[in-house]
């Protein structure tokens, strides 16, 4: 996530009447409870676990990062609630990063619980599984060339996380592989499950349209903007699915957004605008910079502002840089799309845009 629209200065959760990572189960809806669980990195503070309640057990929405603070946390809180890790029934994962996916894999698998997850996820899990032994490169090495931030990539490299192979226990494949748009029931409720590629390849959203609640994963955050083109394998356009995505969101009735990170939001409508907006703008931004010649897309990403204070690409941390540069890519490569840059590739790989005509 690099980018805000929305002031964080209301981050207060309207369930808790807290700010919205406050420790606890909050009950977001009759028999639907929000529990916050802790991320080991800070940057996005925590990771909002939904638990819906039915008479044969309980069905999460997402599972948080495999660390053993959140598995006592999130086994603390149900047990507030009345429930416990034996009452879990089914995870449905909103999409494959690792705050989302890794304790529902190990819990499910320990429990016997059902395991869902969009299909379009598994090219990213098979890579995990068959993509790289100890010689290979860091997958994310590639891309980062083609965006232009070779620079980036080597500093990635002498990072610690690239000597060490995957830790597979947190790849276990789901059992369940979701694929299309799937009505799913869960209990009393009818979930609709709609997939919303962007953020990730096989992100899904989980529509209660009854109670006008959306499950939204990263694919809708209240106060920030979802990484977009941080995925490998790289598909060709995501800002374009993640538009295509947001719009097909924006037909469904106007629901209240059930985050992933963020507090509980009233209107997926309203929100939906704003990132549509949000894009938009930046994506005139990658025009006007492109009109003083042609440029790669990390060059592009020192013409914009990141985050929410603007910050110059050049002063951001070096995994921020390379999610920039990745995430500017994605804008230029649906301004070629739309007919409004060109592009042509070099021999190492590196892509360059230029103006058309
Ligand atoms: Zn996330």
């Amino acid at each position: 996530m690099t980018s805000s629209t929305t002031p964080t200065a209301y981050a207060v959760s309207p369930d808790s009447g807290e700010h919205w990572t406050a420790e606890g189960a909050w009950e977001v809806a009759d028999g639907i409870h929000r529990i916050p669980l802790p991320l080991p990195m800070d940057g996005l503070k925590a990771i909002n676990v939904y638990v819906i309640a039915t008479d044969e057990g309980l069905v999460l929405v997402d599972g948080g990062w495999a660390i053993p603070e959140a598995r006592e946390l999130l086994d603390r809180c149900l047990r507030s609630i009345g429930s416990g890790f034996g009452d879990i029934r089914r995870f449905l994962v909103t999409h494959i990063h690792r705050d989302h996916f890794t304790m529902a894999t190990v819990l499910g698998h320990e429990l016997g619980a059902d395991v869902a997850l969009g299909i379009d996820e598994k090219p990213g899990l098979d890579l995990f599984h068959h993509g790289f032994d100890e010689h290979s490169e860091n997958p994310f090495t590639q891309v980062l060339v083609t965006a232009g931030a070779a620079d980036v990539a080597e500093l990635w490299n002498q990072g610690p996380a690239d000597q060490e192979l995957p830790d597979l226990t947190l790849w276990q494949y789901p059992d369940t592989w979701l694929e299309g748009d799937v009505a799913i029931p869960v209990g009393r409720r009818t979930i609709d499950a709609v997939h919303t590629p962007g953020h990730t390849p096989g992100h899904y959203v989980f529509a209660d349209r009854a109670d006008g609640l959306l499950f939204a994963g990263d694919h809708v955050l209240p106060t920030i903007t979802p990484s977009i083109g941080f995925t490998v394998p790289p598909t060709p356009q995501p800002l374009g699915d993640f538009m295509t995505s947001l719009t097909k969101v924006r037909a469904l009735p106007d629901l209240r957004v059930l985050p992933a990170h963020g507090p509980v939001a009233p209107s997926s409508h309203a929100r939906v605008d704003e990132l549509l907006v949000f894009h938009e703008k930046r994506l005139e931004g990658c025009v006007v910079a492109l009109a003083a010649g042609p440029a790669t897309a990390a060059d592009v990403a020192g013409h914009l502002g990141w985050t929410r204070h603007e910050h110059a690409y050049d002063e951001l941390d070096v995994f921020s840089k390379g999610m920039a540069a990745m995430e500017t890519k994605a804008h230029l490569e649906l301004l070629v799309a739309r007919g409004r840059a060109t592009r042509s590739e070099a021999s190492d790989g590196v892509v360059t845009f230029a103006a058309p005509g």
